[in-house]
């Protein structure tokens, strides 16, 4: 079982790449962006502490992610037991309705702290976080996507002056996290200029690698 990392800016293909890889591998999937537009629409007391700040492209707090995050994997299990002792990774896999190779993570961490915050969690558990795939993307590229995006999307954080904002934060908060994972040799770049299928072919490279080893 690997556990990975998908991570890129706003308008990198982060989710679209995670969900094709979850559907290709039966990775359990979990992004934190989808989770908390689900605490928003079901209007949830953190659906609402919450919105605001995703309006505003702003950092949901770490203890409301961190907290959606370990619920999505007990809310997959067979195991209700919110007490129990039992690896929420094993439980997940038993509530899966295939056995999955591993899970896959988009849209987290963000921080510094929120990636040294995974790496405890997932310590703790006796997993590994095996790979970091960060897709790069240029610059001007992402804006024209983003913009794309948003004339179907809906999404009220894909607005001009949110989408700068959530630029800056990114550069200011979330590109550090790349330092951090480049300096423990888990981090593997991927290009993500070209079309979503060729994305998708290089990450699965990386990704065929790692299992080949595994097994
Ligand atoms: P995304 O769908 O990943 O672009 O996330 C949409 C919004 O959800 C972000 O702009 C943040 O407001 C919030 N969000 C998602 N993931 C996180 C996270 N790991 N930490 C803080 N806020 C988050």
């Amino acid at each position: 079982m690997i556990n990975i990392v998908i991570f890129g800016a706003p308008g990198a293909g982060k989710g679209t790449q995670a969900t094709l890889l979850a559907e290709k591998y039966d990775f359990l999937h979990i992004s934190t962006g989808d989770l908390l537009r689900q605490e928003v629409s079901l209007r949830t007391p953190i659906g609402l502490r919450a919105k605001a700040i995703m309006d505003r492209g702003d950092l949901v707090g770490d203890d409301i992610v961190v907290q959606l995050l370990h619920r999505a994997l007990q809310q997959r299990s067979t195991h209700p037991d919110p007490d129990s002792q039992e690896d929420p990774w094993d439980v997940a896999r038993k509530g899966h309705s295939r056995r999955p190779e591993g899970c896959i993570v988009d849209g987290f961490p963000r921080t510094v702290q929120q990636a040294q915050t995974l790496d405890f969690v997932v310590r703790r558990l006796k997993r590994t976080l095996d790979l970091i795939v960060a897709i790069d993307v240029p610059r001007d590229l992402l804006i024209q996507r983003i913009y794309e995006r948003a004339a179907v999307s809906g999404r009220s954080d894909d607005t001009e002056e949110v989408i700068r904002h959530r630029l800056e934060l990114y550069d200011r908060q979330t590109q550090p996290v790349l330092d951090y994972y480049r300096l423990s040799g888990r981090l593997t770049t991927v290009d993500g200029s070209g079309e979503i299928s060729q994305t998708n072919s290089r990450i699965c490279q990386v990704i065929d690698q790692m299992l080949a080893k595994e097994h």
